[in-house]
């Protein structure tokens, strides 16, 4: 069976970056009947925060993405310390005990020669009596992993044939000096447990994945598959990283973006098949391919997505966003009407409120110095009473009638005094929306 994973650390709210790896893993599972694992990373306990678990949840569950089970790494703990114990035992992991800046020190060195900056191992050479000596000095060291300095070769689903000399990569140190389980063995544990099949995650992580492969195999796991995504960049090329901040999912769905324009367009940003509004979650995984997905940076705009959400907006029926326009204040006898006349109009719901704020308190009129006299005498000819979809046609024939004037030189002063915009939706639904109008009439 198909088992994949999103695997977020609950260190901060999630954003669009986050997304794609969680759509792509999501619709990976989804389209092959298989499980989808939402799994907490949070094996930091000074940085994992409960509120970002539940934030994350929320951010999910608003987006249509639902989990088949929770795992959290904190809750495994001992099942990392038993894997831990199993590579000491096989010789594959070690304790060293040199000092950020003494680290920082020795790369800087083997820069200056020319020489790649990995560790040097120079803890493999300590006799029992130095280790003992620098425990008592130091207190417990960190623990690398030994890696086989051999080539490290995976397909990846989307880099294709990735080959990395384990060389020119450090051992990587699993377990911090107070003791922390770090990322690399925790994951590498649980996606062996859990019988993860596949995993797609950024391209920042192809480096972990070479070394992560090494890690299973001497714990006797079965190596998944692996496809990393590319990176997204700003709409210029320009690195996104320092605005993710902003592009938190819960910063999109404050600004009224809908979940579908944004599924829509993460399933499908950065692969060869066009960005296309889908409506329902069934036809973005029947036609999802992680292999039409490119390695080259993938460049997002987020101003797409409100064009988008319009589009989508324009699709639902008036069921779909009755409550919100009840919550406005429109009477329910006018909801429909409200809703045929803004719908083609509006790029969020928020914009709502505007066309409502126009209907129900008039708006600003437009009115030129040569048209006031038109306009006076026009409105002076409205009728009486409720107005209803026909009162325009009525109003304006009689309007012409008596002043002469048509085509645009009749409806356009009237719509500018009325609405205030030279656009916008049909005069003759828009009338019998304009309340305030109608009683000053
Ligand atoms: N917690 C890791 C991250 O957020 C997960 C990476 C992975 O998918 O293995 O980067």
């Amino acid at each position: 069976m198909t088992i994949t994973r999103f695997a977020p650390s609950p260190t901060g709210y999630i954003h669009v970056g986050n997304l794609r790896t969680a759509l792509m893993n999501y619709l990976i599972a989804r389209k092959n009947g298989g499980e989808f694992i939402l799994r907490i990373d949070d094996t930091d306990p000074v940085r994992s925060k409960e509120e970002y678990v539940d934030g994350l949840k929320e951010d999910l569950t608003w987006l249509g993405l639902h989990w088949d089970r929770v795992e959290r790494q904190s809750e495994r703990l001992d099942k990392y310390h038993a894997a831990a114990d199993e590579l000491r035992k096989i010789g594959r992991f070690y304790e060293a005990w040199e000092t950020p800046t003494e680290l920082d020190l020795k790369r800087k060195k083997q820069l200056n020669m020319g020489k790649p900056p990995v560790y040097d191992r120079a803890a493999l050479n300590l006799s029992e009596a130095e280790k003992a000596k620098l425990r008592d000095e130091r207190g417990p060291g960190v623990w690398r992993f030994k890696l086989d300095q051999e080539r490290i070769e995976w397909k990846d689903g989307i880099l294709g044939d990735i080959s990395i000399d384990a060389a020119s990569v450090s051992d990587p140190v699993l377990i911090r000096g107070d003791g922390q389980i770090l990322y690399t063995l925790a994951s590498v544990v649980d996606d062996t447990e859990m019988g993860v099949t596949n995993v797609v995650r950024g391209s920042d992580h192809v480096t972990n994945t070479a070394t992560q492969i090494q890690i299973m195999q001497a714990l006797g796991g079965t190596v998944p598959t692996f496809a990393h995504h590319s990176l997204l960049t700003g709409p210029q090329g320009e690195a996104l990283s320092k605005r993710l901040g902003v592009l938190a999912l819960r910063d999109l769905r404050e600004r009224g973006v809908h979940p579908f324009a944004l599924l829509s367009t993460m399933a499908r940003l950065g692969s060869s098949d066009p960005i296309e509004l889908r409506t329902d979650m069934e036809s973005l995984i029947d036609g999802f391919d992680i292999e039409r997905f490119g390695s080259a940076p993938t460049k997002f705009d987020v101003e797409d997505l409100f064009p988008m959400t319009g589009r989508y907006l324009q699709t639902l029926p008036l069921e779909a966003v009755a409550s919100d326009i009840a919550a406005l204040g429109v009477p329910e006898d006018k909801a429909a009407l409200f809703w045929q006349v803004t719908r083609e109009n509006i790029t969020t719901l928020h914009d709502l409120k505007g066309w409502w704020q126009m209907f129900s308190e008039g708006a600003e009129p437009v009115i030129a110095d040569e048209d006031k006299e038109f306009v006076a005498e026009a409105l002076a000819l409205l009728p009486e009473g409720e107005f209803d979809e026909s009162t325009w046609g009525t109003w304006t024939a009689a309007v012409k009638e008596q002043t002469g004037r048509k085509g645009k030189g009749l409806f356009m002063p009237l719509r500018l005094a009325l609405t205030g915009k030279p656009h916008g939706p049909d005069m003759g639904a828009v009338l019998p929306l304009l309340q305030v109008v109608k009683a000053r009439g």
